[in-house]
C-alpha cells in the first residue's frame, strides 16, 4: 500500500500523436513539472555546482546515491546531521537510488543470494552486505522524497535463463522492500528483464501488481544498441499505470530524452550531461561539440547562440577552450552549467510543446538538426569511462 502522504501526480496534457505527456509531480519538497530531468549528485553534490546554481538552472529534483553515501561519509552521520536535504543544502525534491546499480556495476567480488548481496567496497576493499530491507532502512535514514526498491541489475547479456532468474529475484526483493517500508516516502518499483521483451512484459506486470507510488525502468543504457533501448521501453510502457510517474533510469543524452518523452516517460536521471561536460563535451542544437578542438581556439561567440545559460551569456567558446587547455577549475563549472541548462531547458521546451499540442513537430525538428554521437564513438567513450571509473573514483 502506498504510504506516500504528500505525493501527488497529475497528468495535465497528452500528445495526440505520441505517448508524451505533461504532468505535475508534487513531493513534500515542492512541485516538479514533468517531463523532468534529474541531475545526479552521487556524493551528495552535483559536481562543481552549488544548490543555488542548480535551482537557477531550473532543476527541481536531484538524485543522491545510497551506495556511495553509505561508504562515505556513512549514512548514520548524515541522519544525525539532519538528513540528506540538510546535509547537502538542497531544499528541492530528492530521489535516492537504492544502491542496486552501483553494487552490481562498481563494487567488487559480489556474491548474490536471495538474502542479499555480499560485496567489497571499491574504495578500500572492505566487505559489506546489502539486503532489500537494509536498502530501504538506509534510504529512510537519508530521507529523500522518493526512494527506490533494491534491484539486481545484471550486465547486458543474452543469457535468457540467467536474466530471468535475476528478474525473479528482483521481484521478490521488491516485495520485501515494500514490506519493510516504515516512513512516508514515495517508493518506486523497478522493472527489470534485460533485453528480452517477454521478460520485460512479465516484470512490468508483476511489479505493477504490487502497487508502487511510481515505476522505473531499470537495466537499460548499459551499452546496448539504442534501438534495443527504444524497443524495450515501447514494450514496457503500455503495461505501466497511467496515473503514476514513469521513470527511465540512466538516460540523459538529448536525443534519448526526446525519444523517452515521446514514449511516455516522465522522469529521467543521468550523470552523462555533467560527466561529458567535465571532459569538454558540450551540447548544442546541432549535436555534441568538443571544446578542446582547435576550431574553438579563436571562436568569438558563445558555445551556442541563443543559449540562456550563464556560461553562454558571459564567455566566448575561445575562453572555454582556453580554460580546458589549461585544465582550470572554472572549465568544469562553466561546462557543467551549460550542459545542465541545455538539458533542463530541453525538458521545459518539451513540456511546453506537449501542453501546446505541438510536441510531435518539435521532436521531428529537433532530431532533424541534432547529430547524435555515432555508435562507435559512443561505445569507445563508454569504454574509456568504465575503465577510468575503476581507477580514478570518478564514478558517476
Ligand atoms: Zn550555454
Amino acid at each position: 500500500m502506498s504510504k506516500a502522504g504528500e505525493h501527488i501526480f497529475e497528468v495535465s496534457s497528452s500528445c495526440p500523436r505520441t505517448w508524451a505527456r505533461a504532468a505535475m509531480l508534487t513531493t513534500p519538497h515542492g512541485a516538479v513539472p514533468t517531463p523532468a530531468f534529474t541531475p545526479v549528485g552521487t556524493q551528495a553534490t552535483v559536481k562543481s555546482l552549488t544548490p543555488d546554481e542548480l535551482s537557477a538552472l531550473g532543476a527541481k529534483i536531484v538524485l543522491g546515491n545510497t551506495y556511495h553515501l553509505y561508504l562515505r561519509p556513512g549514512i548514520p552521520l548524515i541522519a544525525e546531521l539532519g538528513g540528506l536535504h540538510r546535509f547537502m543544502g538542497w531544499n528541492g525534491s530528492l530521489i535516492t537510488d537504492s544502491g542496486g546499480y552501483q553494487v552490481f556495476s562498481l563494487a567488487r567480488l559480489r556474491q548474490v543470494s536471495d538474502e542479499g548481496v555480499l560485496f567489497r567496497s571499491h574504495i578500500d576493499g572492505s566487505e559489506h552486505f546489502f539486503t532489500p530491507e537494509l536498502a530501504i532502512q538506509l534510504q529512510e535514514a537519508l530521507g529523500a522524497d522518493i526512494i527506490m526498491a533494491f534491484d539486481e541489475c545484471p550486465p547486458y547479456s543474452d543469457d535468457f535463463d540467467a536474466v530471468r532468474e535475476s528478474m525473479e529475484r528482483t521481484h521478490r526483493w521488491a516485495q520485501r522492500c515494500q514490506e519493510s517500508q516504515q516512513r512516508d516516502q514515495a517508493l518506486y518499483g523497478i522493472v527489470q528483464g534485460g533485453m528480452f521483451e517477454e521478460l520485460r512484459r512479465q516484470s512490468a506486470t508483476f511489479i505493477t501488481s504490487l502497487g508502487f507510488d511510481g515505476y522505473a525502468i531499470g537495466g537499460l543504457s548499459l551499452g546496448e544498441p539504442k534501438d534495443v533501448t527504444k524497443q524495450i521501453v515501447e514494450e514496457t510502457m503500455p503495461l505501466l499505470p497511467k496515473d503514476k510517474p514513469r521513470y527511465l533510469m540512466g538516460v540523459g543524452s538529448p536525443e534519448d530524452l526526446i525519444e523517452g518523452v515521446s514514449r511516455g516517460i516522465d522522469l529521467f536521471d543521468s550523470a552523462l550531461p555533467t560527466r561529458i561536460a567535465r571532459n569538454g563535451g558540450l551540447f548544442t542544437r546541432k549535436g555534441r561539440c568538443i571544446i578542446r578542438n582547435a576550431r574553438f581556439r579563436d571562436w568569438e561567440g558563445p558555445i551556442e547562440d541563443g543559449c540562456d545559460c550563464y556560461t553562454c551569456g558571459n564567455f566566448s567558446a575561445a575562453y572555454l577552450h582556453h580554460l580546458f587547455k589549461c585544465e582550470e577549475l572554472l572549465a568544469y563549472r562553466l561546462a557543467t552549467l551549460h550542459n545542465l541548462r541545455f538539458v533542463l531547458r530541453l525538458m521545459e521546451e518539451m513540456r511546453q510543446h506537449i501542453l501546446d499540442g505541438t510536441f510531435s513537430a518539435f521532436k521531428d525538428s529537433f532530431l532533424g538538426s541534432y547529430q547524435p554521437c555515432d555508435e562507435e564513438v559512443r561505445q569507445a567513450q563508454r569504454q574509456k569511462w568504465m575503465e577510468s571509473r575503476n581507477t580514478k573514483f570518478d564514478q558517476d
